[in-house]
């Protein structure tokens, strides 16, 4: 990855990563920002959307035992997928193993407690990169269809704890 790169479009030096709300990478145009005010690019609208590396786990593929990796979609889904496998662009299918498995958020631990318990409070990032904090007593019961302990939950709007730079407004990203 170098950071030296220039913009296609009018050849300008790209700006500094940035990270979105979702975790994406992404660098502008140095000749080009963003208005909050008419929620429109000003300048250049050049985006550089930053791959991000596919990153190996330390879990095998059920189906075929290879090492499993973690990939991200273009929306900030996360998935594991087998390493064995891999897409024939010619042919639009799958070759080798096609195991996927979809990963349906992540719960990190916070440092804050839950107001109507007192138990701790963890961060949930559900798949499609929407953050809630809830509290780490709460869980849901399969069987009984319901959820079971603490019921306090507080979502995070959209640009809280983070730059409003405008993603969402953003045009799409190249493949
Ligand atoms: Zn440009
Ligand atoms: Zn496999
Ligand atoms: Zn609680």
């Amino acid at each position: 990855m170098t950071q030296t790169d220039t913009c296609p479009k009018c050849g300008s030096p790209l700006a500094e990563i940035t990270t979105t709300a979702t975790g994406r990478q992404l660098q502008r145009c140095t000749q080009g920002s963003w208005n909050p005010q008419t929620h429109k690019n000003e300048g250049c609208d050049y985006v550089k959307w930053i791959e991000i590396e596919p990153q190996t786990l330390d879990e095998v593929c059920p189906k075929c035992g290879s090492p499993l990796v973690l990939q991200f979609t273009r929306f900030g889904k996360k998935m594991k997928k087998c390493s064995a496998g891999s897409w024939d662009k010619e042919a639009k299918k799958v070759v080798g193993c096609d195991y996927v498995e979809w990963v349906n958020g992540t719960t990190e631990p916070l440092d804050e407690v839950c107001p109507k318990c007192g138990e701790k409070l963890v961060l949930y990032t559900t798949a499609n990169g929407k953050r809630m904090k809830k509290c780490s007593t709460s869980g849901w019961d399969k069987d009984a269809k319901k959820a079971t302990g603490c019921d306090y939950v507080l979502w995070l709007k959209a640009g809280q704890e983070s730059s409003d730079n405008g993603e969402e407004y953003l045009p799409p990203e190249e493949p």
